[in-house]
Formats: structure tokens, C-alpha cells, sequence
């Protein structure tokens, strides 16, 4: 059956600006690193996506590289457009980054012009799209010069090939002189895309300042820890989950210290009727720079949960004073 949206998909959803640039996220976005490949179900990623967009899910997040097998994860959203998402192209926001290994060679990761132009005609190919809403530069490359990244983002822009762009896990001070170059080029700095949740602080380190200071919006990702921050793995390591995989989320990370900070979070979530996810995904939003929290999921069931945060007040500064000493760095 043809897939047809919501009605009342902009009424479920709250929004929020990206610094002072025209472009409008989800305050919850969804991105399409794990579960979206070739490895996995692709009637269970339909879903996903079309329960997404259904609740006012209208960002979705790639990278050259998201699969497994790298590219994959674009090739299915690709078939996932043709299948119904694309007649609302013009509602949705499509990202997609380069920076990360993708083919062999000097020019196959990294931050080179040839690469990045190279990768987001691949990228474009593979989803089918005439352009994407926001292109990043996936990493800094501390070896070619950062005027000619900025120059490859820029010339995305000028060739009608990308909206917007962004960078992502860049430090503080490189991020300062990507939105000086930026601006000399005559295209915006729109977005950077760290990684931040309660139990990853890395980004208070001066790059939330910076951001404020310069008025760039920030979407944050792996806000949920990768799943440590929900109650995934409140009984153990349950076998099909990411820390199962022992790929990018490992079971010794489920250790007696993460587990009791869990539960202490889990029980401050339960004090405002809330799971230990939501309460996550309220925390990172605490910040007006942060303009959109980037989750994963791997069932309806996960996304539904995630996004009741949206409607859960904003915490307190008493409820935060208490988050404080289980929010603990390095746990994530
Ligand atoms: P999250 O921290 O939201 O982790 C998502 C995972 O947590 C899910 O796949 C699921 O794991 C588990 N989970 C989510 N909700 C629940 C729930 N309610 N109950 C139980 N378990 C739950 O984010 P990700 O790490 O997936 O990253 C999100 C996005 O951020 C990526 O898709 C990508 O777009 C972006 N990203 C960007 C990076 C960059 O370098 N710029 C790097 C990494 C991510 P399970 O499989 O166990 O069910």
C-alpha cells in the first residue's frame, strides 16, 4: 500500500531553530547509522522511517558510510524515498557526511576537495536526490589545510548540491576557524554535530560556548549513550543489542559503576513519570544552542518511547542539581 503521511504530523512534534539560519529540526531526529543497512530488516526500517515522519519526525541523518556495507544505509533510504517518503521531499530534511574511510587511495577519507566532492556525488547517486538539505564534513583533517575542506562544503553549496552545511566533532577552536572561513566563502557555518549525553560531557568543554558565542545550532548525537542511558541493558546484555555486537557499544561498558548511575537516573526519570530515555534526550535539550536531539532506533516500539520526551516539561534546576552527580563523564 502507497504510504501516505499523517495528517496531524507537524501537531505531535516540537521545533526548534538552528542558530540564526532559516533551517527548522525536530527536537528529536533520526539517524540511520545502525539498523538501516544491508544487514538488516528492511521492512522493519520502513516502518521506522514512515512512523517517524508520522510523528513529525522530518529529519533524517546519513553518512557515506552508514551501513554495514558502507553506503548501504543510502542505498535503502534511497528505495525507502521511491517508496512513498519522497512525494514529501520538500518537508524533509536529508543529511548526509564525508570524512570517514569509503574507498581506497589518498582521496577515499579525510577532508581533501577531491574527496568530499567525489563522496557527495556518490552519496547523491546512491539516495537518488538532486541535492541534500545539509552536508558535513564527517572529521577534521589535521593534514590538508581547512580552507580547502571548507572550500569543497562550500563549493556543495554554490553547486546546488547541498542547502546548508555543518561540521561534526570538530574541537572548539577548529570549529571558530571553519565559521571564519566559511563566512569568507559567503556560506554560513549552519550546524555542528558533536556527541553529547549524560554520560559523554565532552562537548562542555568550551565547544557549547563556542557555539552560543557564534550563534551556530548544534544537533547533538548518540544522546541516549548509544542505549546505556535507556533501560536496555538494565538486566544484563540482551542478545541482538548494539552492546551484543561488541562493534561500537561493548558489553564490558555495562560495568557495576554504569549500571548504578543508570539506576540512580532511571530513578529521577520515574520521579517525573518519565522512562530513563526521555529524561536523556530532555537533558541535552536543556541547551537553546542544542537544536535537536540525533537518536537511533531499532523498533517502532524504541522510537514511539523516545519522542514522548517531547512533550515532558523542561527539567528544573532542582531535578538537574540532583542529575549532576550520576551524569558522569566517560560512562557513554
Ligand atoms: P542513541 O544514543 O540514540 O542510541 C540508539 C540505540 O539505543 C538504538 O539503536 C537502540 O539500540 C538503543 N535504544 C534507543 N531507544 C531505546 C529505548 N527506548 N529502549 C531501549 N533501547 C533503546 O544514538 P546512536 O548512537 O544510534 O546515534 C544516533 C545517530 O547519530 C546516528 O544514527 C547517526 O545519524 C548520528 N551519529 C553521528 C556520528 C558522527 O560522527 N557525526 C557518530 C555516531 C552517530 P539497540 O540496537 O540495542 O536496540
Amino acid at each position: 500500500m502507497t504510504y501516505v503521511a499523517a495528517d496531524n504530523r507537524y501537531e505531535v512534534t516540537k521545533t526548534r531553530r538552528v542558530g540564526n539560519s532559516g533551517l527548522i529540526l525536530p527536537e528529536v531526529s533520526l539517524g540511520l547509522w545502525h539498523n538501516f543497512g544491508s544487514v538488516d530488516d528492511f521492512s522493519n526500517q520502513k516502518a521506522i522511517l514512515h512512523r517517524a515522519f508520522d510523528l513529525g519526525v522530518f529529519h533524517f541523518d546519513l553518512a557515506n558510510n552508514y551501513g554495514p556495507i558502507a553506503g548501504s544505509a543510502e542505498v535503502n533510504f534511497g528505495q525507502h524515498l521511491r517508496d512513498g517518503l519522497s512525494k514529501y521531499r520538500d518537508e524533509l530534511i536529508i543529511s548526509t557526511k564525508a570524512g570517514y574511510d569509503m574507498w581506497p587511495g589518498p582521496f577515499g577519507e579525510w577532508g581533501s576537495r577531491k574527496y568530499l566532492t567525489a563522496s557527495l556525488d556518490q552519496s547523491l547517486k546512491r539516495m537518488g536526490l538532486d541535492y541534500v538539505d545539509i552536508f558535513y564534513s564527517h572529521r577534521f583533517d589535521p593534514s590538508t589545510p581547512l580552507e580547502e575542506t571548507m572550500g569543497a562544503l562550500a563549493k556543495a553549496v554554490h553547486d546546488g548540491k547541498a542547502l546548508y552545511v555543518g561540521i561534526s566533532s570538530y574541537s572548539p577552536a577548529d570549529t571558530a576557524r571553519a565559521k571564519e572561513i566559511l563566512d569568507g566563502l559567503g556560506v554560513p557555518l549552519t550546524i555542528h554535530q558533536p556527541r553529547y549525553s549524560m554520560f559523554d560531557r565532552n562537548a562542555e568543554n568550551g565547544l557549547l560556548t563556542e557555539l552560543e558565542r557564534s550563534n551556530v545550532g548544534a544537533i547533538v548525537f548518540s544522546p541516549l549513550a548509544q542505549g546505556l542511558l535507556t533501560d536496555r541493558y538494565f538486566k544484563g546484555v540482551p542478545s541482538g543489542s548494539r552492546a551484543a555486537k561488541e562493534v561500537f557499544l561493548h558489553k564490558n561498558q555495562v560495568s557495576e559503576n554504569y549500571l548504578e548511575n543508570a539506576l540512580a537516573l532511571n530513578e529521577i526519570a520515574k520521579s517525573r513519570g518519565q522512562s530513563l530515555a526521555q529524561l536523556a534526550l530532555r537533558w541535552v535539550l536543556r541547551h537553546k544552542i542544542v537544536s535537536s536531539a540525533l537518536i537511533g532506533a531499532s523498533s517502532v516500539a524504541q522510537l514511539e518511547a523516545n519522542l514522548q520526551a517531547v512533550q515532558a516539561p523542561a527539567l528544573t534546576s532542582a531535578e538537574l542539581a540532583s542529575i549532576e552527580p550520576f551524569a558522569v563523564n566517560g560512562l557513554g
